[in-house]
């Protein structure tokens, strides 16, 4: 009777640990996904600013040649100068060389807002580039760790398993049914060491008589408030 309950407080403690290797098994391939997904993220990012430069580098080409397309179209239209027989027409082909003059220095300025723009992201792709090197290789790396330890977690959460059948079949049925039907109830908690008389399940004071009791007698009493199983150390109650 006396091994009662240190048995259920390390079928506890077994238990604690179990769903935490649980719950760690769980969060590793999250962890593994939300790297991954990062990963994807700035490689997205980084084919976008591609994309753009392409775009911009088209764009800056067709311009350039819509430029030299108008100068020839100036240059002809100077040649006509000397050949026009009235004023007027004289006037009207140098307003139309004015105006095709400063159509073209709007695209000038467009062209050298293009080279700008080429620029800068040629450098953030350079940058994006050795970012995404560097983070591939990480991430290789990160899963490559975390799959063994998955594979360890794995290993201990099965030496822990057979260790939790050892202890539960050396306990009495009705006990461990009990154990069992509280941890249920209250988020895996069935067990609870008494701290300065109090409860820490529920938090609520623990009779002195009955810490009395469970000391003395190592029988099973439950905290009559949360019915979780009181687990009491001499030292601990002084
Ligand atoms: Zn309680």
């Amino acid at each position: 009777m006396d091994l009662l309950l240190p048995m259920l407080l390390s079928l506890q403690q077994l238990d604690d640990k179990l769903s935490a290797f649980a719950q760690k098994k769980q969060e590793i391939p999250e962890q593994i996904q939300a790297m991954k997904h990062a990963f994807e993220e700035e490689k997205k990012q980084l084919e976008d600013h591609q994309q753009c430069l392409k775009e911009a580098s088209l764009e800056q080409r067709q311009l350039e040649k819509q430029l030299q397309e108008s100068a020839e179209e100036r240059k002809n239209k100077q040649k006509k100068l000397l050949e026009v027989k009235t004023n007027e027409e004289y006037k009207a082909l140098l307003k139309e060389i004015e105006y095709a003059k400063q159509a073209d220095s709007a695209i000038e300025d467009k062209i050298l807002d293009k080279l700008e723009k080429i620029d800068s992201l040629e450098q953030t792709i350079k940058e994006g580039e050795k970012s995404i090197r560097e983070k591939e290789s990480k991430l290789q790396e990160e899963t490559l760790r975390l799959e063994r330890e998955i594979v360890e977690v794995d290993k201990e959460h099965q030496i822990l398993q057979h260790e939790r059948e050892r202890v539960a079949a050396e306990m009495d049925p009705a006990v461990l049914e009990d154990y069992e039907k509280i941890r249920s109830r209250r988020a895996g908690q069935a067990v609870v060491t008494v701290w300065k008389e109090v409860c820490p399940g529920c938090h609520m004071k623990v009779p002195p008589q009955t810490i009395n009791e469970v000391i003395q007698t190592g029988e099973i009493r439950h905290c009559q408030y949360c019915r979780r199983i009181l687990y009491c150390e001499l030292e601990e109650t002084a």
